[in-house]
C-alpha cells in the first residue's frame, strides 16, 4: 500500500529540480512516517562520540533518539556535555541546581532520580547536564573506579526501566567524561561533518576506542558513522562522503544529513527537528538513519 502511494508520485522533470527534490521527500515521507522500528533484543547503549566540535553530534544525538522514540521504542538519551546543549534541544530544564548527570557520576545518585520525560516526545527520557559537569571531569580523577561510574549508573538503571536504545552524547574531547561513556556503552556512533579534515583526528578518536577495548570495555566497537551537514552542491561533500565510505563500508549508514535550516533553529525552540518541522528533509533524514540504525541492530541479533 506505501509503495503503491509512493510510486503513485510523479516524476518531475529532470529540469525542475525542485519539483524533483519535493517528489522525492513525499516518497520517503509516505514509506517512514508512523512505520514502528523493531525493538533490539537486548538495550543498545551508543555513546555518540568524534572529539571534534560543530560535527554534528548533539544534533545527531537528540534527533536519532527523537525518531525512534517516535517510532514506538523507549528511548534515554544521557546527556554528557557540560554544555547541555542535547539537555536544551530536548526542552529539558539544566540550570546549575538540576539534579543531573553529575549527581550520578560524582555523588553517586541514581539515574532513576536524575531522569526527566522529554515534553514534546513521548517515549524519550533524558538525563540532563548542566554546568557542574566541567568540574566533574577533573573531580573524576582521584575518585575510586573513575572510568566506570556511569555504565554502573546505567546498569542499575537499566536493571529497573526497561529501554531500547540509550543514546550518550559526548563532549569533543577524549577526557574522563568521554571514557565513562565508551565503557558505558557497547557501540560508538560517529557523525562525521562533511567538510575539509574531516577524517583528521579520527585515527586519533580509532586509538582510543582501541585502548578502551583493550582495557576496560572488550565489547567497544564502532558500528555506526553518519555523515552530517552534507551539502549535495558540493564536490567536496561528495568527496568527502566517498572517502569515508571507503574506509568504512560496513559503519556508515546509506542516508546522509544534508544542511537545513529547520535542523539548526530547532534548539532554540527547545525543540528536536523531528516535531520542529517533521516534514522537512533534516527530519526525515534523521528518521531514515535511525531506521536504518535499528534495522541493522536487529538483523545483527
Ligand atoms: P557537536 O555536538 O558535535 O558540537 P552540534 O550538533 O552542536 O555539534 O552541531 C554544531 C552546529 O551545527 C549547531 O549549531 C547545529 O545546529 C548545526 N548543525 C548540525 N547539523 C546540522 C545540519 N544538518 N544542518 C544545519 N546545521 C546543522
Ligand atoms: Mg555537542
Amino acid at each position: 500500500m506505501r509503495t503503491e502511494l509512493a510510486a503513485s508520485i510523479p516524476d518531475a522533470g529532470a529540469d525542475t529540480p525542485l519539483a524533483q527534490t519535493l517528489a522525492a521527500d513525499t516518497r520517503r515521507r509516505i514509506n517512514l512516517s508512523g512505520r514502528m522500528l523493531p525493538k533490539p533484543p537486548t538495550t543498545r547503549v551508543l555513546t555518540v562520540a568524534n572529539q571534534k566540535g560543530g560535527v554534528g553530534k548533539t544534533t545527531t544525538a537528540v534527533n536519532v533518539a527523537a525518531a525512534l522514540a517516535q517510532s514506538g521504542l523507549s528511548v534515554l538519551v544521557v546527556d554528557l556535555d557540560p554544555q547541555g546543549n542535547a539537555s536544551t534541544a530536548l526542552g529539558v530544564d539544566h540550570h546549575a541546581e538540576v539534579p543531573s548527570v553529575y549527581d550520578a557520576l560524582v555523588d553517586g545518585r541514581a539515574l532513576a532520580e536524575v531522569v526527566v520525560e522529554c515534553a514534546n516526545v513521548p517515549n524519550l527520557r533524558v538525563v540532563p547536564a548542566t554546568i557542574d559537569l566541567a568540574g566533574a571531569e577533573i573531580e573524576l580523577v582521584s575518585m575510586v573506579a573513575r572510568e566506570t561510574r556511569l555504565d554502573r549508573a546505567l546498569q542499575t538503571y537499566l536493571a529497573n526501566h526497561e529501554t531500547d536504545y540509550v543514546l550518550i552524547d559526548c563532549p569533543p574531547s577524549l577526557g574522563l567524561l568521554t571514557i565513562n561513556a565508551f565503557v558505558a556503552g557497547k557501540e560508538v556512533f560517529i557523525p562525521i561533518q562533511c567538510e575539509y579534515y574531516a577524517l583528521e583526528g579520527l585515527s586519533q578518536l580509532l586509538k582510543n576506542i582501541e585502548l578502551i577495548r583493550s582495557h576496560l570495555n572488550p565489547t567497544l566497537h564502532v558500528s555506526t558513522i553518519l555523515l552530517t551537514m552534507y551539502d549535495g552542491r558540493t564536490r567536496l561533500s561528495s568527496q568527502v562522503a566517498d572517502e569515508v565510505r571507503t574506509h568504512f563500508p560496513e559503519q556508515v549508514l546509506r542516508t546522509s544529513v544534508p544542511r537545513s535550516v529547520r535542523v539548526s533553529e530547532a534548539p532554540s525552540f527547545g525543540e528536536t527537528v523531528m516535531t520542529y518541522d517533521a516534514a522537512s528533509s533534516g527530519a526525515l533524514a534523521y528518521l531514515e538513519a535511525a531506521s536504518e540504525l535499528a534495522q541493522r541492530g536487529a538483523e545483527s541479533s
